[in-house]
């Protein structure tokens, strides 16, 4: 062998080895593209006892002159998809060093983390084929060879190439050693107990089996089905209300481009609380507000006067940028679900659309019985846009609102936006704390970035006036809250755990199941106890889990088919007809 050979192999094994480090979990397909007078090659011995069934036929030994010889080791986790970038790879080197022979020389050395011999063999003939109509010389696989070659002498002569396979599955796959580290650190997540109160969300959550926070997705809720239960028929009651109000309801995506936070300024003001991402060259960004999406869906068909007051909601889920100490449950989150909406209007209706949306707030609120304790207005901050008289104008709606709604209320002054004043929302729970949920927000500076406009009564065009408004706020953080406010015992129209239906004895088990599979296909959240266990037992469980009736079986009930009803929190037994606690549940649910 040439020194010039011996150089290169200690190159190669340095190389390689190195890669191999710093890469331990990445998968890169080696080869060193040799440029050269001549190479002989001649296999020696089997290396592979199975070289036979896997790669018939080889041809054992040959030579090829003038050409480049590609040695190549396939790794684990290279699949069929590494090889049109080894083709293309070794057609532009053939290019660039002026040759059309090639020699594919399997060459186990350029790798200590070898993949299988089939698919080795797959892919050294799919590459082969796809080389045409450059001539090809395949040396053997699955042997030792012994080769001699030369080199030439110019800077092209001598190539590594690696590629790294991207979205392989065997890329990620661990020891199990390493799997178990992985899974003990996410599975650690639980919850410290012993410094919250025992009515906390997170302790109610997980006794009633409602949602549970991990460590895994930092600031977001996982929802368990009856949690999520509740948060589906809050979203059914908003979406009841809200177009009771003449409001109707948009999705938009959940990524968007840069270029739409530019323009909206929240690149410029808010990207530290964004969470970024890339798509083909691109940066995007996962939407921490829903307006920006709302205007473009503004913008897709003229608007006249007619269409205005125009009122459009977006339930968008949201993910914000948080530090990890502040994140609490759901009082806090990364993740959550906001009730936005946004209202276009004309100056002459603003103070109508006010009025409405304070109405609307006291309405949902009234619903979930908790108070608004009192109400800001934020009037305008030094920094801002937007001539003197809009400020005075918007200032001077919202506070004669509020005088006329007879709302009490603080003026925050200064603390407004740079684009524009706002109400917010102060309500008060059974724990008497107070937490900020609802905001009302004029805003001058959307509309103007966007361009957005409407056609006035005299044909002209004019840009209308833009509120955001939510009333939930967060729907997870309103979940929280009001969870706690009324201790997981929640209405039944919200209640995820409506019926517990319990048998006295085992001989009442039929008749038991038949209640429960009336009151089920009646869409009852209902559930049924028919163990052996004692009537204590089954009703304490049922207490924890604050079901809102409690329903005994026994032989009396079974002779008269009838049942025994308690609600939650009364000592009364009633003993009725199924239908009749239908009817009365029925009615329960309707006037919420
Ligand atoms: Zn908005």
């Amino acid at each position: 062998m040439a020194m010039k050979v011996l150089r290169t192999y200690f190159t190669i094994l340095i190389h390689s080895v190195k890669i191999y480090k710093f890469f331990f979990l990445r998968h890169y397909m080696k080869t060193l593209n040799l440029h050269c007078d001549y190479i002989k090659f001649q296999a020696l011995k089997k290396a592979l006892k199975s070289v036979d069934e896997i790669a018939p036929n080889q041809k054992l030994e040959g030579e090829s002159k003038e050409c480049l010889v590609v040695m190549v080791a396939v790794e684990k986790g290279d699949s069929k998809k590494s090889i049109q970038e080894l083709v293309e790879s070794i057609k532009k080197i053939a290019t660039d060093v002026k040759t059309k022979n090639i020699v594919l020389y399997p060459y186990a050395h350029l790798s200590s983390n070898l993949g299988s011999p089939a698919t080795a063999v797959e892919i050294l003939n799919e590459t082969a084929k796809k080389l045409k109509p450059l001539k090809v010389v395949q040396a053997p696989f699955g042997y030792y060879k012994t080769f001699e070659l030369k080199v030439k002498g110019h800077p092209l002569s001598e190539l590594s190439r690696e590629f790294k396979i991207e979205g392989n599955e065997e890329e990620a796959e661990l020891s199990d050693k390493e799997r178990k580290r992985l899974l003990h650190q996410i599975s650690k997540s639980k919850l410290d107990t012993s410094k919250i109160k025992e009515n906390d969300h997170r302790i109610l959550g997980g006794k009633m089996d409602l949602w549970s926070f991990n460590s895994s997705a930092p600031g977001m809720v996982f929802w368990h089905a009856k949690g999520l239960h509740i948060k589906n028929k809050l979203i059914e009651y908003w979406r009841e209300i809200h177009r009771e109000k003449g409001y109707s309801e948009i999705s938009t995506p959940q990524i968007l481009d840069k270029k739409l936070w530019e323009v909206s300024g929240h690149w410029s003001k808010f990207k530290e609380n964004m969470f970024l991402t890339d798509y083909e060259k691109r940066d995007l960004a996962i939407k921490p507000m829903n307006c920006p999406g709302g205007m473009l869906v503004y913008k897709t068909s003229p608007k006249s006067y007619k269409d205005l007051p125009l009122r459009v909601g977006e339930l968008g889920v949201v993910h914000r940028i948080e530090l990890s100490g502040v994140l609490g449950g759901l009082m806090r989150v990364i993740q959550f679900t906001q009730d936005d909406a946004h209202i276009f209007c004309t100056e002459e209706s603003l103070k109508d659309e006010i009025a409405k949306i304070i109405d609307l707030t006291y309405e949902l609120y009234k619903t979930f019985s908790l108070e608004i304790d009192h109400v800001e207005l934020s009037t305008r901050p030094k920094k801002k846009i937007g001539s003197k008289k809009i400020w005075d104008l918007a200032e001077e709606v919202l506070e004669e609102v509020l005088k006329e709604k007879k709302v009490k209320y603080v003026i925050n002054k200064g603390d407004g936006a740079f684009y524009g004043p706002k109400i917010d929302f102060h309500i008060k729970d059974s724990l008497a704390r107070t937490w900020q949920t609802s905001t009302i927000q004029l805003d001058m500076a959307l509309p103007e970035k966007f361009e957005l406009e409407y056609t006035t009564e005299d044909g002209s065009t004019k840009q209308p006036i833009m509120l955001h408004r939510v009333v939930y706020g967060s729907i997870e953080r309103f979940l929280g809250v009001y969870t706690e406010h009324v201790d997981g015992k929640f209405p039944l129209w919200l209640s995820p755990n409506q019926i517990k239906v319990m048998t006295l004895n085992d001989d009442v088990k039929d008749y038991a199941n038949e209640i429960y599979k009336k009151l089920f296909d009646e869409g009852f959240q209902v559930e049924i106890n028919d163990k052996s266990e004692s009537m204590g037992k089954k009703a304490r469980d049922a207490q924890i889990q604050r079901f809102n009736y409690l329903v005994t079986v026994g032989e009396k009930e079974k002779e008269e088919g009838k049942i025994a009803v308690r609600a939650r929190d009364s000592k009364d037994i009633k003993v009725m007809d199924l239908d009749k606690f239908i009817k009365k549940l029925k009615k329960e649910i309707e006037s919420k």
